[in-house]
């Protein structure tokens, strides 16, 4: 399954193994009751035929143990062994690996075993923003499943539903920043991000851009969620999301009124006119590219000033 952070893959996924181990309805009406006690097994994440593994919030990604257990019980637990286990419901197993681009070469092997010769009847769901990020031969042993991002009506219903706004209006407003992604509306919300969001955006908006200021300021926000690598790297991914989200916002804005529709009513500052599409696309590239580049483990300080020194020759294109 395949496609961006927060549209629900992972979502659709429990609600796919709901529906198959569910023993209220008949798979095929792909109806799970959710009053059965496999229903109410899943929802807690303690049914004994699904396996659910993702990334560990202190890794950097998904380990060896996870997938084939721990070096004193290896081969004699983890997802792959769990998988061989007889189905408890008499059903079948399934597993859903989450945060599959981060399995390591290692781990990749491990689990091609099991793809080459999955056990009968079992399910495995890879959960993955990117093919391009699954090596080939776990690719060539996968059914591809394209995730869109959501429509801005039905992540607007979602953000009401989710109490990340209180009004139609206001989650309108922050749908049309979220690129489809309820994940990102988390961000966009976030209290402790917001003036830290409004920081930068005042940095982006200046012409030329002062790259040092800016390298400071992302390398400051980045570091005040402590020392570990992997939240610094995720704080960072982030702020490339802001980056992003403010480029993109100031392409529509310099789009001839009828093109977006003027409801928001946004205006680029006088300086910011002159600055052609190109200029915007070639912002977009380069934030697109940071963000590819820190999944491939570069070091974040020297990600940031590279990043915010480009940033500033194109603002003054
Ligand atoms: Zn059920």
């Amino acid at each position: 399954m395949v496609g961006p952070d927060g549209i629900g893959k992972r979502t659709f996924a429990r609600l796919l193994a709901k529906t198959m181990l569910c023993t209220g309805s008949d798979p095929s009406d792909f109806s799970p009751c959710c009053r059965c006690e496999a229903c109410a097994q899943i929802e807690a994440s303690s049914h004994p035929d699904l396996i659910e593994i993702a990334r560990l919030p202190d890794k950097t990604g998904l380990i060896m143990d996870q997938l084939v257990g721990e070096k004193e019980t290896r081969m004699r637990s983890g997802l792959c062994y769990e998988l061989r286990m007889k189905p408890y419901s008499g059903r079948r197993k399934i597993a859903i690996i989450d945060d599959a681009d981060t399995i390591a070469e290692e781990g990749a092997n491990a689990l091609l075993k099991t793809l080459e010769e999955p056990p009968p009847g079992s399910l495995i769901f890879l959960i993955s923003t990117s093919v391009q990020r699954q090596l080939p031969t776990i690719r060539s042993r996968c059914q591809l499943a394209r995730f869109q991002p959501l429509t801005a009506e039905h992540l607007s219903q979602l953000v009401l539903r989710l109490g990340f706004a209180e009004s139609e209006d206001e989650a309108r407003t922050v749908a049309a920043h979220a690129n489809g992604s309820i994940a990102t509306v988390a961000h966009w919300v976030d209290e402790d991000l917001k003036s830290f969001r409004q920081e930068l955006f005042g940095q982006l908006v200046q012409r030329p851009l002062d790259f040092t200021k800016l390298a400071k300021a992302v390398q400051g926000n980045m570091e005040s969620v402590g020392s570990d690598s992997q939240p610094r790297r995720e704080r960072l991914k982030i702020i490339l999301d802001f980056a992003l989200q403010f480029y993109r916002g100031a392409m529509q804005a310099s789009l001839p009124h009828e093109q977006h529709g003027s409801s928001e009513g946004k205006e680029l500052p006088p300086h910011w006119q002159t600055l052609g599409s190109d200029a915007f696309i070639a912002a977009i590239k380069r934030c697109l590219e940071a963000r590819e580049h820190l999944d491939r483990m570069v070091s974040p300080a020297s990600l940031i000033e590279a990043w915010a020194a480009d940033l500033a020759v194109i603002s003054r294109a």
